[in-house]
């Protein structure tokens, strides 16, 4: 079996020692059943990944002693993704996808035909730490929570480009796109609900300079597709699956 990782909200010091909540320690103690001296990665977000060891494992709860670090702290590419939520557990799909594909800040966004009525910021949050254990991040996404369209494009940072997905067939193709984009600048994906944008905030959208429509080929994609394939290119292109031979 791999040595779990898990994500620990504390500070991290040699020989410190980490005390898990209930959960955690009833995934440890109970699901994957480690007792004491088991070995573990654990992060924080903060200080890199480190080696740990279960100390205790009794009815008190679970707690690690740390051993050692063993991978440096290192922060994803300035990424976002603002994202319309959509139905069922299509949003937790966006969550956990954009947390393994390296998204740095997710954006709920709510635009007019956006039909999921409550996004549940917390529950976001813990799928992308989970996905962030899973996928060897030591980092976590910021999960901001849900505001209109119109509130996001108010405070907009004009040096960040936002890339419309606009599934109305007349944009310019993302590969195209991301010849223009530098990489590793700071870069925003948009995409949106099951019945897409309406036509008023594609207009406003496409007035705004800091705006570049794109298009994802010619079928329309679901949203949750949209959302893995786009970032598949954009990381292809401008972001950390360029590194290497
Ligand atoms: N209302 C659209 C339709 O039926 O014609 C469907 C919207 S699609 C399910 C959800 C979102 O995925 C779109 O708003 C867009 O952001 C993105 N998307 C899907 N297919 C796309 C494409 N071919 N090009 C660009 N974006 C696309």
């Amino acid at each position: 079996m791999a040595v779990p990782r898990l994500f620990v909200d504390a500070p991290f010091a040699p020989q410190g020692r980490l005390a898990l909540d209930a959960a955690q320690g009833r995934y440890l103690a109970t699901v994957l059943r480690l007792g004491a001296g088991a070995p573990l990665k654990v992060f924080n977000g903060v200080d890199g990944e480190w080696a740990a060891r279960v100390e205790d494992a009794g009815r008190r709860g679970v707690t690690l002693v740390l051993d050692a670090p063993m991978r440096p702290q290192t922060a994803a590419l300035d990424l976002m993704l603002c994202f319309s939520p959509v139905k069922r557990h299509g949003t937790d799909l966006i969550v956990e996808k954009a947390t393994e594909l390296g998204v740095r800040t997710l954006r709920p966004v709510i635009v007019r035909r956006t039909n999921s009525d409550s996004v549940r910021t917390d529950r976001l949050r813990a799928i992308a730490i989970e996905a962030a254990e899973q996928t060897g991040r030591c980092d976590l996404p910021a999960v901001h929570e849900a505001l209109p369209l119109v509130r996001l494009l108010e405070e907009w940072g004009p040096e960040r480009r936002l890339l419309f997905a606009d599934e109305a067939g007349d944009a310019a193709s993302l590969m195209t796109v991301l010849q223009t984009v530098a990489p590793g600048a700071p870069l925003a994906l948009l995409t949106g609900p099951e019945g897409g944008f309406d036509p008023e905030e594609r207009r406003v959208l496409r007035a705004l300079p800091f705006v570049t429509p794109v298009s994802l080929g010619p079928r329309i994609l679901r949203a949750e597709t949209a959302v893995i394939a786009a970032l598949a290119l954009i990381q292809a292109h401008w972001g950390d699956w360029r590194g290497g031979a």
